[in-house]
């Protein structure tokens, strides 16, 4: 690894913008400012390098399972991928090479924990304090990724355990599927994460129980090396990889369709996904466990070609009977109910080794409760009700503030990164009219609201709502799908890359109204900030 530049003092400092989180997104919102030259900017980082999920994923079998030359940034040069989904460790280097390269590892402060966030009406700055002192800026750009907080169930005597046990993107450093060998390990969760885990570590173990509470859906991935002379055409050739990337992101795009509750769409998906359960179980009675009891498409679909017959091999157990407990020398499964059956009857599994793949705490993001925006009001009490915003990046009541892979910002079908750049053209779109205008930009409450129960509405009738399933999309506590946009990529991009400041206007010139009117108290506060504010140099 490249030593990171030391970037100068934060104490102190004032900045045009300040970036939460050094992942795909904080980086990608770097680099465009970088490029542009016009503002001054930080990135604050808690870990100790950049890359985030793709740093903090390390367990073995970690790769994409969106096509890498699809998952990258489109205005970085072409990457010499070296298979269709690159593994976890080349992404990784990808991004320390895209910060390296684009000359924003200066402004990086890793080691460096956003504790709080407070908007100053008085000075119009986000006052951000951190583990390595304070420091202000005129925007803040919250990139802190919606799959970075480990979700470990309450499971009984968990603490009480005798062996290793972590979650999966926490996979202990050093630890290499191979020092797996001989041992009995235990796989909560059957997820993506899970899914690339099992097959590494059903290679060498020498028992494997994979503890099930829902059924995935698995698509095949079809993953292959790309060879010398493809990589080296690729990368010698920007509109030979452009090509490849809009006939990839095409491909992906027409996966919506089955989202939307075509039939027929979903019953080719269906089909397609069954046919890769029957190719790959033999086993009629482990085939039967393995069919999704909800919708396809409900949860994240998982691609693979070897997590099936991971699942038929002799040393793996599939268990479906419920987690009751953890013991010192392993997990307790099953019902205590006196008229259990055989088959649901309690159970004690012995295992040396336990992988939460218990996903993330991904709806209520707990860096919601450090942001403070207008009159003190923190992020996660204006999302009491589960997330909301408009255009999926900015939230009424916190000026200057932009939310990156927040509410209504992720495809059930196409990659991240797709939304992830149309967020960061809005993000300069939105900077270069502070620079222009001045001000401050607070989205007015109506048009929030008008496009969140567009949001709610459309998604309503979506197969994240009515596929008859739990997912990370879906808020936990109202039951909203708060985190997928209903439409397609494409679409996400004409209406939400642009920023508009006639949203913004119009609160202004009501506020303007509404400021004169003896009973305008509320409403009047409600749009101040976008009158506030001189024009700043
Ligand atoms: P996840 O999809 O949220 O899966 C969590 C799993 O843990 C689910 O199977 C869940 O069961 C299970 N679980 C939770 N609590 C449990 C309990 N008490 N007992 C038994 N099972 C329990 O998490 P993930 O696999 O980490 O994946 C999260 C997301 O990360 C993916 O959807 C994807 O977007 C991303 N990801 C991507 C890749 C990639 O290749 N690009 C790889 C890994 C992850 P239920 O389904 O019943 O809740």
């Amino acid at each position: 690894m490249t030593p990171h530049p030391a970037p100068g003092a934060l104490d102190g400092t004032d900045v045009d913008v300040a970036v939460v989180g050094a992942g795909f997104a904080g980086l990608g919102t770097a680099i465009r400012l970088q490029r542009e030259g016009a503002a001054s900017y930080v990135v604050l980082e808690r870990g100790d390098d950049v890359g985030g999920t793709w740093r903090d994923n390390t367990y073995p079998g970690v790769a994409c399972d969106i096509p890498s030359h699809l998952y990258s940034y489109s205005f970085r040069p072409p990457s010499r991928w070296s298979r269709r989904f690159a593994p976890g460790a080349e992404i990784l280097e990808y991004l320390r090479t895209s910060a390296r390269e684009e000359d924003v590892l200066a402004h990086v402060h890793l080691r460096t924990d956003v504790l709080d966030a407070r908007w100053d009406e008085s000075t119009e700055r986000w006052q951000v304090s951190t583990s390595r002192g304070t420091c202000t800026a005129r925007a803040l750009v919250l990139a802190a990724g919606r799959l970075h907080e480990p979700r470990l169930p309450d499971v009984a005597g968990s603490a009480s355990f005798a062996g290793r046990a972590f979650h999966s993107a926490r996979w202990p450093t050093g630890l290499r599927a191979g020092d797996l060998a001989g041992a009995r390990v235990g796989i909560v969760g059957t997820g993506a994460s899970a899914a690339q885990i099992l097959p590494e570590v059903a290679a060498v173990a020498r028992e494997v129980v994979v503890v099930q509470r829902s059924a995935p859906w698995v698509l095949p991935r079809e993953d292959r090396p790309v060879d010398e002379a493809e990589a080296a055409a690729l990368a010698d050739d920007p509109a030979a990889y452009e090509r490849v990337r809009a006939e990839l992101f095409a491909a992906a795009e027409e996966g919506h369709q089955a989202r939307t509750g075509d039939p027929a769409a979903v019953a080719g998906v269906r089909s397609a996904a069954l046919d890769h359960l029957r190719s790959q179980v033999p086993d009629p009675a482990l085939r039967r466990a393995l069919v999704p009891d909800y919708e396809i498409g409900c949860k994240r679909i998982v691609f693979s070609d070897d997590y099936y017959p991971a699942l038929a091999r002799p040393n793996v157990r599939l268990e479906t009977r419920p987690l009751r407990a953890v013991v010192p020398d392993g997990i307790v499964v099953g019902d205590d109910d006196p008229t259990a059956t055989e088959a649901t009857q309690l159970a004690t599994h012995g295992l040396d080794v336990i992988v939460w793949a218990t996903g993330f705490r991904s709806t209520r993001p707990p860096y919601a409760r450090g942001v403070h925006g207008r009159g003190g009001l923190r992020l996660d009490e204006a999302w009491s009700d589960g997330m909301r915003s408009f255009a999926s990046t900015v939230v009424h009541g916190f000026p200057n503030l932009f939310v990156l892979n927040g509410p209504h910002a992720t495809l059930g079908h196409n990659s991240a990164i797709v939304m992830i750049e149309a967020q960061v053209d809005y993000v300069l779109g939105a900077l270069a009219h502070l620079r222009a205008h001045g001000g401050t930009l607070d989205v007015p409450l109506e048009a929030q609201e008008a496009y969140t129960q567009e949001m709610d509405s459309r998604l309503a009738s979506m197969v994240w709502a009515t596929g008859g399933c739990t997912s990370w999309y879906r808020d936990e506590e109202t039951g909203r799908v708060t985190l997928v946009w209903p439409g397609t990529g494409t679409q996400f991009r004409e209406r939400n890359a642009r920023f508009d400041p006639a949203v913004f206007q119009a609160g202004l010139q009501r506020a303007a109204s509404t400021a004169t009117s003896p009973t305008s108290g509320r409403q009047g506060s409600r749009f101040h900030v976008a009158l506030s504010g001189a024009p700043r140099a």
